[in-house]
């Protein structure tokens, strides 16, 4: 159906069926009406004929009996007068008397045509005492015994005319009365349609559409109730029953077009809470809902006294809306604000409820928060662009002191230059620029290279370094860390396996990011690395981080299993960093600890570190353990870690991470005099 017709359909479906039925009754009464003319008018035409001809016959007798007294009075003349004055009837068109013989009395030709017979008469004639005296016959024209055809033809349809001039609108009545509650039915759908669920129709009529439209309130009643439901499931979060996410962009909306039309301008706040996975791990999952929930209390009444209408309720200005958007993260909408606002007091007050710490059965919790807020309209006309500067502030927030930040062109800047970067590193990806450099790691004993660390380093086109502090941080935010670490991966592999068939140690260590270790397809992954490499799996260590290992134990033990079964080393770096649990430290199936550099960099300083590096060597030790130490400076670290039996270290003391061909270099010569003028070497930029 084309656009046009189905939007004229819709506008009045009544019309066209009404019109239709209407049409429809009319041709029938049209039909019957003439159908009925035809039957009366043959039905008169032959009772005019039947009529026609018994006057005939009846003419005829008269005649019969005058002619029979003449005949009887001998008196031939006068039978001729009665037979001439016959035959001057009109219609008759001949005339014959005979005697009881057959003998001809007289014969007259009549006034009417002798062609169109219409019927013939044969009439006894008797003497005066009843015996046959002859016969009298006679002839009657078609014409007269024939009705005239359009006598009464302009009567009947006038008649016609008259009953469909009445019945046209009467059928329209009739059927506009019978159509109404269908009508009305129809029009209640339209409504319905439009969303108006609260409707109910009320039809009268004690018939089925009574019924029908019963049935259709219930219907209207039961289906409010669910969309009502819904709307509430929609646009309300399930654990705090604060506004979600849906009703903030919703009222956002709103609130962004009265202050274009106001000029009151409005703000978003968006509150991160801290900590809370933590309190789930530690506490369970009941904790964590009950706690979010008491902070979603508190951070509702903080919204209240951080708004500037509360010491003038009579402003009429909406109040603030709390809603929660995700996990720990709260938005509190701020729909107009007074000209002159002291924002810094307001967000001190959204953030005071934190202070103070939660209790949770017999334990004590705290938690802290990060605050970023935009306004409206100056940072966004629309809800999506309000909310991404918001969060763009609390982002920054987490860098800040205070941990609050107010969103700035700045940061957009800092966040295109972000996209940028991104855009760099998919190309830097594609053209292979990420390179594994080495750092040698020595036998404390023998100073001889045992093997080393791979470390990434993007090498742009210019020849500039670039070093991971700057771009690891970024590929985990862009989902672009494993791809990255995929490729030192498989450099580091192919220059190792190359070192091997040198002869030289090719023993080597590769950082393994969160991401990837998460990764279920991790193993198969490495495995075809090495193979295709042609590395042997002894010479290939992975560190992973403590965090990364202890967040999941069991599955980190099904990732580290198929590997080491095949002979790939695990460490865990930054060892002491993290707050690994000794009993899930255990299990762990690992084979190297790495001391972290912070433990190492306190070795020269008085303090706990010496103390630290001690029972982290022993714990190496009792689990059977390599140890290497990180972060080796000076020649007083080394001698500690020595003197303690650390048996490898690393460190700017004897190289920093060097580019693979230096690398070899230093492998050919095997072992490294510790020098402090190393530092300077790091080729990073
Ligand atoms: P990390 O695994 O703890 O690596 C050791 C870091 O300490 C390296 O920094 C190294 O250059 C630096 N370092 C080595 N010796 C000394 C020293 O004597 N003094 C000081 N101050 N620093 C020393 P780098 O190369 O900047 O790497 C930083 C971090 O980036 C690494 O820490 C690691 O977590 C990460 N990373 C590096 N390469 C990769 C990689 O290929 N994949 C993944 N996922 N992460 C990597
Ligand atoms: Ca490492
Ligand atoms: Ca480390």
């Amino acid at each position: 159906m084309a656009k046009g017709e189905n939007k004229a359909a819709r506008r009045n479906p009544f019309r066209s069926l009404a019109v239709r039925f209407s049409t429809f009754v009319c041709t029938l009464v049209l039909l019957v009406g003439l159908t009925a003319i035809t039957v009366l008018r043959q039905e008169s035409k032959r009772q005019e004929q039947e009529n026609a001809e018994t006057a005939m016959k009846g003419l005829g007798a008269g005649y019969a009996f005058a002619v029979s007294r003449a005949i009887s009075s001998a008196d031939p003349a006068r039978v001729d007068t009665i037979l001439h004055s016959l035959a001057a009837t009109p219609g008759i068109i001949a005339v014959r008397a005979e005697d009881k013989t057959g003998k001809v009395l007289g014969a007259i030709k009549g006034i009417a045509a002798a062609e169109t017979v219409g019927a013939r008469y044969d009439l006894p004639l008797t003497t005066r005492n009843g015996s046959p005296a002859g016969r009298l016959k006679y002839t009657v024209s078609a014409q007269q015994l024939m009705p005239a055809p359009a006598r009464r033809l302009w009567t009947e349809l006038a008649g016609l005319a008259a009953i469909m001039a009445l019945s046209v609108p009467l059928t329209v009545i009739v059927v506009r009365r019978i159509m109404a509650p269908l009508r009305q039915l129809i029009d209640f759908s339209e409504k319905v349609g439009a969303n108006r669920l609260t409707m109910q129709i009320d039809i009268k009529t004690g018939d089925e559409f009574e019924t029908l439209g019963h049935a259709f309130n219930h219907m209207m009643t039961r289906l409010d109730a669910s969309m009502r439901r819904i709307q509430r499931l929609a646009y309300v979060d399930p654990i705090t029953e604060l506004p979600n996410a849906d009703h903030l962009q919703r009222d956002l909306r709103t609130a962004i077009t009265a202050a274009q039309h106001t000029g009151a301008p409005g703000a978003l706040f968006l509150v991160q809470l801290d900590r809370l996975n933590r309190i789930a791990e530690t506490l369970g999952q009941e904790a964590a809902y009950d706690i979010l929930t008491a902070a979603a209390a508190r951070l509702a009444s903080a919204a209240r006294a951080a708004d500037p209408w509360n010491d003038n309720p009579g402003a009429g200005a909406a109040p603030p809306m709390l809603a929660r958007l995700a996990g720990e993260e709260f938005a509190i909408l701020f729909p107009c604000l007074p000209k002159t606002v002291d924002l810094r007091t307001m967000a001190n007050t959204v953030a005071q409820p934190f202070d103070q710490g939660f209790a949770w059965r017999e334990h004590k919790v705290t938690l802290s928060c990060i605050l970023g807020a935009a306004f409206f309209p100056r940072d966004g006309e629309v809800p999506e662009s309000v909310i991404r500067h918001a969060r763009l502030a609390l982002n920054a927030a987490r860098e800040t002191p205070l941990r609050m930040r107010f969103f700035s062109r700045s940061l957009d800047r800092a966040a295109t230059a972000r996209l940028n970067l991104e855009k760099e590193m998919r190309g830097a990806l594609e053209q292979n620029q990420f390179r594994a450099f080495f750092q040698p790691k020595i036998d404390l004993r023998s100073g001889r290279i045992v093997g080393a660390e791979a470390l990434a380093r993007w090498v742009r086109p210019d020849r500039s370094v670039i070093s991971p502090a700057k771009f690891i941080p970024a590929a985990e935010e862009m989902g672009l860390i494993g791809p990255v670490s995929e490729s030192i991966l498989r450099d580091a592999c192919w220059k190792a396996a190359a070192w091997s068939r040198e002869g030289l140690c090719a023993r080597v260590a590769v950082n393994v990011s969160a991401l990837q270790f998460a990764d279920e397809g991790f193993p198969e992954k490495v495995l075809a690395i090495l193979d295709q490499a042609g590395l042997p799996p002894q010479c290939l260590e992975l560190e992973i981080t403590e965090s990364m290992a202890m967040d999941d134990v069991e599955r980190a033990i099904r990732t580290i299993e198929p590997l080491r079964a095949k002979g790939v080393r695990f460490a865990i770096d930054d060892f002491g960093t993290g707050h690994s649990s000794l009993a899930a430290l255990t299990r762990l199936p690992f084979d190297v600890l790495k001391i972290d550099q912070s433990f190492v960099r306190g070795l020269s300083r008085a303090g706990s570190a010496e103390a630290l590096v001690e029972t982290i060597l022993a714990m190496a030790a009792a689990l059977n353990y390599d140890a290497v130490a990180e972060g080796v400076e000076t020649e007083e670290e080394a001698e500690f870690l020595r003197r303690r039996g650390c048996p490898t270290a690393q460190g700017f003391l004897y190289s920093a991470a060097v580019p693979s061909a230096e690398y070899q270099r230093l492998l050919r010569q095997g072992v490294i005099q510790p020098t402090r003028a190393a530092i300077t070497l790091d080729p990073v930029a």
